[in-house]
């Protein structure tokens, strides 16, 4: 209808604007229909300690599953929700699905995980996000500590004011704040040492060839670094290889998480690979269970 809109003058170039925009207008229904029908899933990757691999939390992971036996990558979808709105109902349905699987965890003695959500713009700015975690908390029974989050910096350069205003109201709550893809933003480093923020993730992108490249050697040694010296927690994403984990283990890097350790997969087969014993093991406890 765009096309009929337009005068002969804007017929000329909104052919193909029109092809993008039906694109993702039928893109949007698609994603609206899947919500209704509950097609999408969570799959989960967990972050580990450095030291030991012990698991400390589980990323939520959003998977829209086809026909095909594939899924959608969230990345193909989540930009489009966020400009139509419906990032609110995607969103809230992550951090439902988040609450339950903390409760689930807490049910099978596994609070001392934490499950951490992946929070975009739309969800952050335009919504009570303290409030929405807080009563699903309340509704679930969790401990206080049970649900993470992670932005990115762009997420917080919207509105800096309302950005500060909501991380200190989670910070109050006891709810975890990671800057997810650390490095690829453009936080300066005074604006950084006043975040209320608890955690660094170091983007894959520089963790890639942190033991094979100076460059990315020395970015890395610096996040780790600064993210130090204001008291934050660092975690490297995407490691792939031993190298990769023996050099953070080697220049301080607090916890790993990526495909050397964890394929993002399910509950069940996350919580099986969980290894409840492995890292107490590891780490010189004495496991809680006899052994079978
Ligand atoms: P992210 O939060 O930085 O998540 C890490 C991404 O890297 C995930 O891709 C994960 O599958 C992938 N990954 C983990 N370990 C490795 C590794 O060792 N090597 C490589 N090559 N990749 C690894 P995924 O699942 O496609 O998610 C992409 C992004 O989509 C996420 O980046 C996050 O920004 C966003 N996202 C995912 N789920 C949600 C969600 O529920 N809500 C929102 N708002 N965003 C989400
Ligand atoms: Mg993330
Ligand atoms: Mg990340
Ligand atoms: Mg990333």
């Amino acid at each position: 209808h765009l096309v009929e809109r337009g005068g002969t003058e804007v017929a000329r170039y909104v052919p193909a604007m029109s092809e993008e925009v039906n694109q993702r207008l039928a893109m949007t229904a698609r994603v609206r229909r899947a919500l209704e029908r509950r097609e999408f899933r969570l799959h989960f990757q967990p972050i580990r300690r450095v030291a030991d691999t012990a698991a400390v939390a589980i990323e939520c992971l959003l998977r829209w599953p086809q026909p095909d036996g594939g899924f959608v990558p969230p990345l193909a979808f989540i930009p489009l929700c966020e400009r139509s709105g419906l990032i609110g109902e995607l969103g809230r349905w992550v951090l439902r699905e988040a609450a339950t699987t903390a409760a689930r965890l807490a049910a099978a003695g596994r609070d001392d995980i934490a499950v951490a959500v992946n929070v975009s713009a739309g969800q952050f700015a335009g919504r009570d996000l303290p409030g929405e975690i807080q009563r699903l908390a309340d509704e679930f029974g969790l401990r206080r500590g049970a649900l993470h989050v992670e932005l990115t910096e762009s997420v917080l350069m919207d509105r800096p004011d309302h950005a500060m205003d909501t991380l200190r109201r989670l910070q109050r709550q006891g709810v975890r704040v990671a800057l997810d893809d650390f490095g690829t933003g453009y936080s300066s480093m005074s604006y950084l040492s006043d975040l209320p923020v608890d955690t660094l993730k170091i983007d894959r992108m520089f963790v890639a060839r942190v033991d094979a490249d100076a460059r990315s050697a020395a970015i890395c040694r610096a996040l780790i670094a600064l993210g130090h010296s204001v008291g934050m927690t660092l975690v490297a994403e995407g490691v792939e290889h031993a190298g990769q984990h023996r050099w953070l283990s080697e220049n301080g890097c607090d916890q790993v998480q990526g495909f050397l350790f964890d394929r993002p997969q399910p509950f069940d087969e996350t919580f099986a690979a969980l290894g409840g014993q492995r890292g107490r093991e590891l780490a010189g406890e004495a496991p809680a269970d006899p052994a079978p």
